[in-house]
């Protein structure tokens, strides 16, 4: 199964990708971490991408694009994907048509106020990457897990979260209406437990 995960920032999109890969064992492509992950090597696309990431732009569609369809040739996903911050926008969904078209895609609806307020709590551990909220920890500075310290990623304030989430709506809501168009498209109510979200996500890929 090819299945699309959409979903703002702060909408729990990462942990509803872990548990639909651990349920499914399709390989999670997430262009974010391909992305950092040439950064981290230094590799030449990582070179590419770190200069325009700095400079405060989103990765060309061109590369995005052919990263994705290189990656989704290997011999892993011949059984399907879960493609996780691909597409981005019109473009980007209309190449991936062109080559191996997604069977579904899976919307994480939060309201906009609710993401705002979940991206401002958020605290992430230097430690094990967990990712926590000020709305389940308070303003503790401990991971609850291992004890290593959390921090404030950089643009988790006010200011920049809506920035990112208003580029986050111009872009992909002509992509819920693309994949509408298609009947490709479920919406869930992702406002919710991380259980309760799961729960209904089961549900549209069994
Ligand atoms: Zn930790």
């Amino acid at each position: 199964m090819k299945i699309i995960l959409l979903g703002a920032p702060g909408c729990g999109k990462g942990t509803q990708a872990a548990r639909i890969v651990q349920e499914t064992k399709l390989p999670h492509i997430s262009t974010g971490d391909i992305f950092r992950d040439n950064i981290a090597r230094k590799t030449e696309l990582g070179l590419k991408v770190k200069s325009v990431i700095d400079g405060g732009d989103l990765c060309p569609d061109e590369l995005t694009i052919a990263i994705v369809k290189d990656r989704i040739k290997e011999d892993d996903c011949k059984n399907g994907y879960l493609l996780d911050g691909f597409p981005r926008n019109l473009v980007q969904a209309k190449a991936l048509d062109e080559s191996d078209a997604p069977d579904i895609v899976i919307q994480l609806f939060v309201p906009f106020e609710q993401l705002e307020r979940r991206l401002a709590g958020r605290r992430l551990c230097s430690k094990c990457r967990s990712s926590f909220n000020t709305a389940d920890i308070g303003e503790r500075t401990d991971c609850p897990k291992c004890g290593g310290e959390l921090y404030i990623r950089g643009d988790d304030n006010v200011d920049s979260v809506r920035e990112r989430l208003a580029v986050y709506e111009q872009q992909t809501a002509p992509l819920i209406d693309y994949y509408g168009k298609q009947g490709k498209l479920v919406s869930i109510d992702a406002d919710k437990t991380r259980e309760e979200v799961f729960e209904s996500v089961l549900k549209v890929i069994k």
